[in-house]
């Protein structure tokens, strides 16, 4: 998600994604559109008892209002991901953010723990944060006088508020991921049975409400919030069925079990011109490289088909895109090193396979160098050594670098396609 840091509290960041901004008016327009609508409805439900037209008199009025409700809305969503990162922290679940975005909140932490009565109390603590809420906003609601304009839109606000954040309890205790009721379930599915089937249960429960959700936003007049909302429901249920099933797929296997070793790689210097570089890969047809430092004693490289040795030390990443950066006449007097990417993303071969993919996928990188405990290359692992080791756990195969270790050259080239 790509977003920004609007503040912070209990020392955790929030942040608003860029498709928040997109959603935010369009809340505040329909708000304001359907004020005489809802007031009738809150009428009915909570007793709010104005006049239907009351608040309606001018635009500005009306989307001002609606504005205040919208940002409201989101305050409150914003009070549940506070509820569910409190509870988590006290289990010392680190968090990293709560994010605000097209369809509400979301908040950012590790691994939650596999034990679930802390699954189950993190998962319930959202909703209940929400139903005090609106408990609170109906206290308030009854405590504001009905007297002029102000004080009405202020009625209206928070029996609005009260009644939807009762909505928004119900809604995320459906009991399908990734709706904290799918939490709630896995929680208490995994009581006697293991973690990964409990989920797995859990997000078809999920898939299968988002089908139905999405069918009835077809049928309901093709309300489009309702589809979107059914086809985030459904890609988060599947992520989060995949991914533990990666969990418990690749337990106790290390990124040395799947990593394309160090003699089977294929290296270059960062002294090589970029002339010869490009040489090289059209020769070898690879679309990419690590940049080394030969140890002390061992002969220099560059040439054709090098592989890595003993003591040499990554200091970037060079891929066809970078060379061709330098114009086709100037090739001779860059070097490698002027055009690498010396950012380097470094795991050991005792990393579980798992962090790794992790990494990978949070940084948006194709391949991570393996490196020794004093900083030397032992290998590369890409997304596709993963898959593949992937693949052939769940086909009932050993993981092991005698049977995954991709030809270096097909590791390199996946990256490059990966990497776009
Ligand atoms: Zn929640």
């Amino acid at each position: 998600m790509k977003g920004f840091r609007i503040g912070s509290a209990f020392g955790i960041p929030i942040r608003l994604d860029l498709t928040f901004l997109l959603i935010l008016p369009v809340f505040a327009y329909i708000i304001g559109a359907q004020m005489g609508e809802l007031v009738v409805l809150l009428n009915d439900s909570i007793g709010l008892g104005i006049e239907p037209d009351a608040l309606t008199g001018s635009g500005l009025a009306r989307y001002g209002i609606g504005t205040v409700v919208a940002v409201g809305l989101f305050v409150c969503v914003i009070a549940h991901e506070f509820g569910h990162s409190l509870v988590a922290r006290r289990y010392d679940v680190p968090i990293q953010s709560i994010t605000l975005w097209l369809l509400g909140g979301v908040a950012q932490m590790e691994e939650i723990p596999e034990d679930w009565k802390k699954e189950f109390n993190i998962a319930i603590a959202g909703p209940i944060v929400s139903v005090l809420v609106g408990g609170l906003s109906y206290v308030a609601f009854l405590l504001v006088p009905a007297d002029g304009f102000l004080l009405e839109a202020t009625r209206f606000t928070l029996a609005y508020l009260a009644i939807m954040n009762i909505v928004l309890a119900g809604f995320n205790l459906l009991p399908g991921f990734p709706m904290d009721g799918g939490r709630i379930l896995r929680a208490l599915l995994a009581r006697d049975r293991p973690h990964a089937q409990a989920t797995q249960q859990a997000a078809k429960v999920g898939q299968a409400f988002a089908v139905m959700l999405g069918l009835f936003g077809l049928l309901a007049g093709f309300n489009i919030f309702l589809i979107i909302l059914a086809f985030f429901i459904y890609i988060a249920a599947a992520s989060e069925s995949k991914r533990t099933v990666m969990n418990a797929a690749f337990e106790g296997v290390t990124v040395g079990d799947v990593m394309t070793p160090r003699e089977r790689l294929d290296v270059v210097s960062p002294t090589t011109t970029v002339a010869e570089f490009m040489d090289r890969m059209f020769r070898e047809r690879h679309t990419g490289y690590p940049v080394v430092e030969r140890g002390a004693g061992t002969t220099s490289n560059g040439a054709s088909g090098d592989r890595a040795q003993a003591g040499d030390r990554p200091v970037g990443v060079v891929t066809l895109s970078d060379a061709r950066g330098i114009n086709d006449v100037e090739r001779d007097a860059y070097r490698v090193e002027d055009v690498m990417s010396s950012d380097l993303r470094t795991v050991t071969s005792e990393t579980p396979v798992i962090d790794a993919f992790e990494i990978m996928q949070r940084e948006d990188i194709g391949r991570l160098l393996v490196v020794d405990d004093d900083g030397t290359l032992v290998g590369l692992v890409s997304r596709t050594d993963v898959m593949t080791a992937l693949e052939i756990v769940k086909s009932g195969g050993q993981p092991g670098s005698s049977r995954l270790g991709n030809e270096a050259g097909a590791t390199v080239e996946t990256l490059e396609r990966e990497r776009t």
